[in-house]
C-alpha cells in the first residue's frame, strides 16, 4: 500500500517537475480573446487605425513652427515645399505606423542632398528618408537608417519618382520619475516589405552633429522633416499599441 502510494506520487510529480501534462487542454488559453480587427484590403488602413493622411487634407498636421501645415497637397499626396517640417496634432507612444513616400522623379543633388526628408518618431528619433537608389552617402545616413546611429540591414530602395513604403513597429523609451532613461526606444522597420531594422535600439536623439541625447518625455507627435527637397507622402496611418 505504501509502495503503491509512493509510485503514484512519483509519476504525478515527475510529470509536473518536467512541466509536462497529459491533457492538451491544460495548455490552452481562452481568455482574454484578442479583439477582431477588420482589414478590407492590403492598401487600406485596418479598422482600428488612426488615419493621419488619406490624401484629402492636412487636418491631422500642424507646422513645427506653429499654425497650419503648409505643405502642398496634390494628387492625393502631400509634398515638402520649404515651409518647414510638420507634425501630428495628436501625440503618440508605442505604435505601428504605415507611411508611403516618394523622392522626386527629377534627380537633383547627391548624397544627403537628394530626396532628403525624415520620419521623426516622437519628434526626436529620425528614420531617414532619402533617395538611396544608386546614391552613395554614409551608411548610417542612407534611407532606412536610424540617422547617425544604425544603418539599415540592406538597401531596399526603389528608384526616384517611385512610391515606397515604411512599415514601422515602435516601442517608446521609458523614463523614471527622476527623468532618467530606464529603457531605450526600439524600432523594427520593413522597407518595401523587406526587413531593414530588426528590433534596433534607439540610443537617443539623432542629431546631425554630436551624440544622442536622452531628455525625458512622454507621448509626442510624429514629425516629418522638411529638408528642402520636394519629397511626397501619402497613405499614413498609425495604430497605438
Ligand atoms: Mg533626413
Amino acid at each position: 500500500m505504501k509502495n503503491k502510494f509512493l509510485i503514484i506520487c512519483l509519476i504525478a510529480s515527475s510529470q509536473y517537475v518536467l512541466g509536462q501534462t497529459k491533457d492538451p487542454k491544460d495548455t490552452e488559453v481562452w481568455e482574454p480573446e484578442p479583439r477582431v480587427v477588420k482589414t478590407t484590403s492590403m492598401a487600406a488602413p485596418p479598422e482600428d487605425a488612426i488615419v493621419l493622411f488619406d490624401g484629402k487634407n492636412l487636418d491631422e498636421w500642424v507646422s513645427v513652427k506653429g499654425g497650419k501645415a503648409k505643405w502642398d497637397l496634390k494628387d492625393n499626396a502631400m509634398i515638402v515645399n520649404g515651409t518647414d517640417g510638420i507634425k501630428t496634432v495628436r501625440s503618440f507612444g508605442d505604435a505601428q505606423i504605415h507611411i508611403e513616400w516618394r523622392t522626386p522623379a527629377e534627380v537633383k543633388g547627391d548624397g544627403q542632398g537628394r530626396g532628403n526628408s525624415g520620419i521623426f518618431l516622437q519628434s526626436n528619433y529620425e528614420l531617414q528618408v532619402l533617395d538611396s537608389y544608386g546614391n552613395r552617402t554614409y551608411s548610417n545616413g542612407q534611407a532606412g537608417a536610424i540617422y547617425k546611429q544604425t544603418m539599415p540591414l540592406v538597401n531596399a530602395s526603389k528608384g526616384p519618382g517611385e512610391w515606397q513604403v515604411y512599415d514601422i513597429i515602435y516601442k517608446a523609451p521609458v523614463f523614471n520619475d527622476d527623468g532618467i532613461k530606464v529603457s531605450s526606444a526600439y524600432i523594427t522597420v520593413f522597407h518595401n516589405n523587406v526587413l531593414i531594422q530588426n528590433h534596433t535600439e534607439i540610443k537617443g536623439t539623432t542629431p546631425y552633429v554630436g551624440l544622442p541625447q536622452n531628455k525625458a518625455h512622454g507621448k509626442l507627435p510624429l514629425m516629418l522633416q522638411d529638408h528642402s527637397n520636394p519629397v511626397s507622402y501619402r497613405n499614413i496611418w498609425i495604430r497605438e499599441l
